[in-house]
């Protein structure tokens, strides 16, 4: 396995965050109603219900908190709600509101029971958050007019709306933040058949001939992320539309995501690179997350929002107070010994599928 480029990262088939490249597909992809989106059931029988109450009741939907890793489908189910409440649907990000006149046209622009999803919301500044408040509780936002000794603060009556948040890191929001949200929904990573499941939809929409062996070696290799699976089913496509006569087998995806430098489980050159220093460098750890991140060059918050939640889900990483390590199952993979006895056999003993 040869690494590419200057910036692996940016451009590793398996990154779950969004890249330029998944740009308008991922729009024709999205689901739009609550029956289609696949997978996650929990969260999806739960919002049935709210969503039911609050069309009965002719009120808004209560504020949601939507969390969970990258690519998972959390922008998407914020669309899906606002379909089935038959409400308009604005769109930000935490970052992208940087003063209170921001929030403020956000908020006095938006109509009765629409949605305004806030992408990222845990990276907005916190003098936002406490405007965001009054907004949220009492549907009121607070202005200052006027300077100096003569400066009064008028509240201004907001239309009653729904505050959908997301985030990859539920843990970073404040307590008071999160504490306003009524309803708090965790996105987990998708296990193979609902990925073989959105494999097939999306290559029905793309008009991609792909097979169920297909796409199910799609699936086993997207780490459990949606957002992977469409942009994997679209390299294999390429290629199949090039050598292999346009359909795509269990053979032609396992032909041409060897060639991607995508193993069986989905881990690429990165993953292995992180596995083997842990085992290499700090005889399978503990090691602590900046180390680690130091030795393989990579941000500490990359580590933990990307690499990790996969790593910890197939079993192959630990997260301890002291550090991380390299479970016996890791070590199988890779055909390596380990030095120590198995201190961190995975919790089911059981290997992924
Ligand atoms: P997030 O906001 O969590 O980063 P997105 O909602 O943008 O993730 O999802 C990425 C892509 O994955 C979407 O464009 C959509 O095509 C697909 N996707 C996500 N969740 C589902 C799902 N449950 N069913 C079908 N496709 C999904």
């Amino acid at each position: 396995m040869n690494q590419t480029g200057p910036d692996p990262e940016a451009t590793r088939s398996v990154n779950p965050a969004f890249s330029t490249e998944d740009g308008e597909i991922e729009l024709t992809l999205r689901p739009k109603l609550l029956d289609e989106y696949i997978g996650q059931h929990k969260a999806k029988e739960n919002l049935k219900v709210f969503i039911a109450a609050a069309l009965n009741r002719k009120e808004a939907l209560d504020h949601c908190l939507f969390y969970g890793p990258p690519g998972v489908g959390k922008t998407t189910l914020a669309n899906v709600v606002a379909n089935e409440l038959g409400v308009n649907l604005r769109v930000t990000s935490g970052p992208a509101i940087e003063r209170p006149g921001d929030l403020a046209s956000l908020l006095t622009n938006i109509g009765e029971k629409d949605v305004l999803f806030v992408d990222e919301i845990h990276r907005m500044p916190r003098s936002i958050e406490e405007i965001l408040y009054p907004a949220m509780e009492d549907f009121g936002l607070d202005i200052i007019i006027g300077k100096g000794p003569s400066a009064r603060a008028v509240r201004l009556e907001l239309p009653h709306f729904t505050l959908i948040g997301a985030t990859t890191r539920a843990g970073k929001l404040s307590p008071p933040l999160r504490d306003r949200f009524g309803i708090l929904l965790r996105l987990e990573l998708y296990d193979h058949t609902s990925l073989a499941k959105i494999v097939e939809r999306s290559s029905h929409i793309l008009k991609a001939d792909c097979d169920a062996g297909g796409a199910q070696e799609i699936a086993a290799r997207s780490r459990g992320t949606p957002r992977i699976a469409n942009r994997l089913l679209r390299r294999v496509r390429d290629f199949a539309e090039f050598y292999y006569e346009k359909k795509i087998t269990k053979e032609t995806a396992e032909l041409v995501l060897q060639k991607l430098d995508i193993d069986k489980l989905g881990l690429d050159l990165l993953d292995h690179r992180m596995m083997n220093t842990i085992i290499k460098n700090y005889n399978g750890g503990p090691v602590g997350l900046e180390t680690l991140a130091t030795a393989i060059g990579e941000e500490a918050v990359t580590l933990e929002d990307v690499y990790e939640p996969y790593l910890i889900q197939i079993g192959f990483l630990a997260r301890t107070p002291r550090g991380r390590c390299a479970t016996s199952l890791c070590y199988e993979y890779l055909g390596k010994k380990s030095q120590q006895p198995n201190l961190f056999p995975h919790p089911n003993n059981q290997k992924p599928d």
